[in-house]
């Protein structure tokens, strides 16, 4: 029994602009040949056992030949065959000639459209392709047709009439586009936007016209991938631009966190446009040895007393694998350092005591200190290097027992993304703890660093995170109020839109 291919539209970047027809097929897709233009985190909706195919770049690609003869391949060994192009598979994306391909052979095929670049390019740089007081013709046109001949002539009188022209593939051909078109008769002085790697965090836009788009994408450095948009609608721009007007929009920012828990930050960031760069400085791993020991005494206790989510975590798993469960906590009270803590606790099912209102150790020993705890006995689970504040502090009063339930190590290190680093192609770092502070800097030569240190600024989530910073040399403008994710980020927030402000005074 033969497969089935599906032309899938993977959309220009984002993988948000995937659709869910596409999402579904990926998932159950045996195989999966994709393009260079799509982007790799879309994959990750395959499954562990598929076949991922590229079809190539620069030094290796597959002509088209090839890539119409591995589908047939592929197909009649009975498979479920998701062929994924940028964009819009029908849309100079050779979906046509594939689809030619598997008819001929009587294979079985199904296409499914995706975000074009045209459409993608003009919605996320603020340009409507169509208006009603501006266009009601739209063109959509490639730059050139195929590798393997030369450039067939277009109707440019026929192109030069319509409202508004979008051309594809045509990065190297601007001088053609433009010398055509003006001689076509469109005025030398029509708006032109030229948009680079449109829907991704780097999205780069230019607004030029017809006769200055060749010096003005040469002075920009735009290449490929970019669309050009050409018409009198470009204008609308001024006044709809909203993807390129996101608080942290062109900003680079690296997020230290482990891989574990940098979801929530990164996330926050890029939805205000930031371009996050994650580098991972730390991971965690469980010590599970004083469990036990804890479980058979636990009832001893009056109080456990959690510094972190990750305690929280770490010492719940243990007390599961250890064969107990939540109802050992009785009427034993719990009380949470901060918020995103206590959040923490809540996900696993149970609800804290006590969370003071300053998110450090000493905030913690104010709220305690509230509470009678003389000859309590007291349990903290928590990380096996930490500040003593807290628990020599309660010894005071209480019996306090420490048990380490995990230890942070280091990360391991993309190459990549330190290759970049070392190149300085950020702006900020974010420092959420003293350890990713001390962790990031072991992983540089002095040079390396001092070279970081002197291009980028530091944003930390609290006034120890900043000192260790400082004493390691960042520059730190901004500590969060608040100390969490959430403070962290509206601090970094602010001081941005501080500097966006003296750069415009200062024009
Ligand atoms: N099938 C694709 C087009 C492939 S041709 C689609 O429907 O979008 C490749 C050309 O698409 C590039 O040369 C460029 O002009 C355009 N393109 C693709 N992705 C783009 C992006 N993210 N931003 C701007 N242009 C893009």
């Amino acid at each position: 029994m033969a497969g089935r291919v599906y032309l899938v539209g993977a959309g220009p970047w984002d993988p948000g602009l995937l659709t869910l027809r596409g999402q579904t097929l990926l998932r159950r897709a045996d195989t999966v040949i994709y393009d260079y233009l799509v982007n790799p985190e879309i994959l990750q909706h395959t499954r562990a056992d598929a076949l991922l195919v590229p079809t190539g770049r620069s030094s290796y690609r597959m002509t088209q030949a090839e890539i119409c003869q591995r589908l047939v391949d592929e197909c009649r060994l009975g498979r479920h065959v998701v062929r994924l192009k940028g964009g819009d598979p029908f849309v100079f994306g050779r979906g046509g000639e594939e689809a030619e391909a598997l008819r001929k052979v009587g294979l079985e095929f199904e296409v499914v459209p995706g975000v074009t670049a045209a459409i993608a390019s003009c919605a996320y740089a603020g340009i409507p392709v169509t208006h009603r007081d501006y266009g009601s013709t739209l063109g959509l046109c490639t730059g050139h047709s195929r590798d393997d001949e030369p450039d067939t002539d277009l109707n440019w009188g026929a192109l030069a009439s319509l409202d508004t022209i979008v051309f594809y593939m045509a990065a190297k051909r601007l001088s053609r586009v433009r010398d055509n078109l003006i001689a076509a008769g469109r005025p030398q002085k029509t708006p032109v936007a030229l948009v680079r790697w449109a829907t991704r965090a780097d999205q780069q836009t230019v607004v030029t016209d017809l006769d200055g788009m060749v010096d003005a994408a040469a002075a920009q450095k735009m290449t490929a991938p970019m669309t050009i948009v050409i018409g009198e609608i470009v204008n609308l721009r001024r006044t709809i631009s909203w993807y390129e007007k996101r608080p942290l929009f062109g900003q680079r920012i690296v997020v230290t966190r482990s891989h574990r828990q940098r979801g929530e930050l990164s996330t926050r960031l890029s939805d205000l446009g930031a371009q996050v760069i994650p580098y991972p400085t730390i991971d965690f791993e469980p010590i599970p040895d004083g469990i036990a020991e804890v479980i058979s005494t636990f009832q001893c206790f009056d109080w456990v007393v959690f510094t972190s989510a990750n305690a929280v975590n770490f010492f719940l798993d243990q007390l599961l694998d250890a064969g107990a469960d939540l109802r050992i906590f009785g009427t034993i009270k719990i009380a949470c350092i901060g918020p995103a803590t206590a959040e923490g606790l809540v996900k696993r099912g149970l609800v804290a005591d006590l969370v003071p209102k300053r998110y450090v150790a000493e905030g913690l020993l104010d709220a305690l200190g509230q509470v009678s705890l003389a000859g309590q006995k007291i349990l903290i689970p928590r990380a096996l290097i930490a500040r003593n504040t807290l628990p020599d502090a309660l010894r005071v009063a209480a019996d306090v027992v420490v048990l380490p339930v995990y230890k942070t190590v280091p990360a391991q290190v993309d190459l990549g993304v330190h290759e970049r680093l070392i190149d300085g192609a950020f702006d900020i770092i974010t420092f959420t703890s003293s350890s990713t502070v001390t962790n990031f800097v072991s992983k540089f030569n002095s040079t390396n660093l001092e070279h970081i240190r002197s291009t980028c600024v530091v944003v930390c989530i609290g006034p120890v995170t900043a000192q260790t910073a400082a004493e390691n040399g960042f520059r730190v403008v901004a500590v969060a109020h608040e100390y969490t994710i959430d403070g962290l980020v509206q601090s970094l927030e602010e001081y941005v839109s501080s500097v966006d402000k003296a750069d415009y005074s200062d024009h």
